[in-house]
């Protein structure tokens, strides 16, 4: 079964309705497919191709844009004036989201973990830049029962003004949606693949929530493809995170109706990247992401992007490719936190010490 509904083309805030989920248009898609000839040398034979989803265009782009087109779509059939969302301080999720606010003229309102002296740099830059109303938990924990509180607190406060907020938050089944809103991506892939006629042995894709991981592996096998997924841990445990994209993936699978089954042996999750923890550069990421500037001009982050190309590298030099086939990496955005960690944290974590 092929389906070319990956590329949308219709302009903003025109509700663009495929087969697969509701979105806006907001993004710049098809994203380009690129390979890195420098890099494969440096790296001692194995082909690379970079899929640019850093380059999808809405407020510095990366891969929450194609689920902020869906949940946009959501929000603005639901009659919304206002989107709420909550994440850590620098996240993309929450710098996008207000960058989908501000094209579709909605109001914004994040609910941002940490003080409100943070300085004033990378994502927190932007949210400011992009009009969001940013509000400060003071906490480091997602999980936090404070989170909720005041997130609700902030929806009461919106609807006591006249407002019609929507809550853009992508927790529990929500996450469904969001899984599939990457569906699109694997059929554009695949297209892309096609016409340059490379069969990739594997696809290293960065898991956070594992919703991206989730969204493609489904499409890979829904198409019939059997191309590797890999993907390389930036947050949580492989042993926590496996199963929930298994149900992520499934979920998605029934939303879609795709009668496609996502089993725990459809991809693979490697959590050695991780290193003292989400957010936490590490010497291998520094290492990653200088190798990637300096053959590539390929700019990669220290939170996501950056463990994934190591984890793709220590594969690599642990000898796992050698004729399958290419390699393709997900260049899944986040460029912006670089610039939230200045070159003293990376010169710590490039040293091994905590960062
Ligand atoms: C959010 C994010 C990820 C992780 O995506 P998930 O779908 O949450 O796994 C990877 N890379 C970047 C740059 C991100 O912002």
């Amino acid at each position: 079964m092929r389906v070319t509904s990956g590329v949308i083309v219709a302009p903003a805030p025109e509700i663009v309705s495929t087969r697969h989920v509701e979105r806006v248009a907001l993004g710049a898609f098809p994203t380009p497919l690129e390979r890195a000839p420098r890099l494969e040398e440096a790296l001692g034979g194995a082909d690379v191709w970079i899929k640019r989803e850093d380059l999808s265009g809405l407020a510095l782009g990366g891969n929450k844009v194609r689920q902020l087109e869906t949940l946009m779509a959501q929000a603005l059939a639901a009659g919304a004036d206002t989107i709420v969302t909550t994440a850590a301080a620098q996240s993309n999720f929450c710098r996008t989201t207000a960058g989908a606010a501000a094209k579709l003229g909605l109001h914004c309102v994040l609910l941002l973990r940490g003080v409100p002296g943070l300085p004033l740099d990378g994502n927190l830059l932007l949210d400011r830049l992009l009009g969001a109303e940013i509000e400060f938990i003071d906490t480091k924990d997602p999980y936090d029962p404070a989170v909720p509180q005041q997130l609700q607190g902030i929806m009461d406060r919106l609807r006591a003004k006249g407002r019609r907020p929507y809550l853009a938050h992508v927790v529990g089944t929500a996450g469904a949606v969001g899984a599939a809103a990457y569906l699109p991506m694997a059929e554009e892939l695949i297209a892309q693949w096609t016409a340059r006629a490379i069969s990739p042995a594997a696809l290293y894709v960065t898991a956070g929530s594992g919703l991206t991981l989730a969204g493609l592996a489904l499409g890979l096998k829904w198409l019939g493809w059997r191309t590797r997924v890999v993907g390389i841990c930036a947050q949580m445990p492989a042993s926590f995170l496996h199963p929930l994209v298994v149900q992520r993936a499934n979920e998605a699978s029934a939303l879609l109706g795709l009668g496609t089954a996502i089993a725990a042996e459809d991809f693979e999750l490697d959590d050695r990247q991780i290193g003292p923890g989400y957010g936490m550069a590490t010497a291998e990421a520094v290492e990653a992401i200088e190798l990637s500037a300096q053959t590539e001009s390929l700019i990669l982050d220290p939170v996501y992007t950056g463990k994934c190309m190591a984890g793709l590298i220590a594969h690599v030099r642990a000898g796992r490719w050698r004729s399958e086939g290419p390699l393709v990496f997900l260049h899944s955005g986040g460029t912006p936190t670089l610039f939230a960690y200045g070159s003293d944290r990376l010169d710590q974590a490039r040293a091994g010490r905590q960062a």
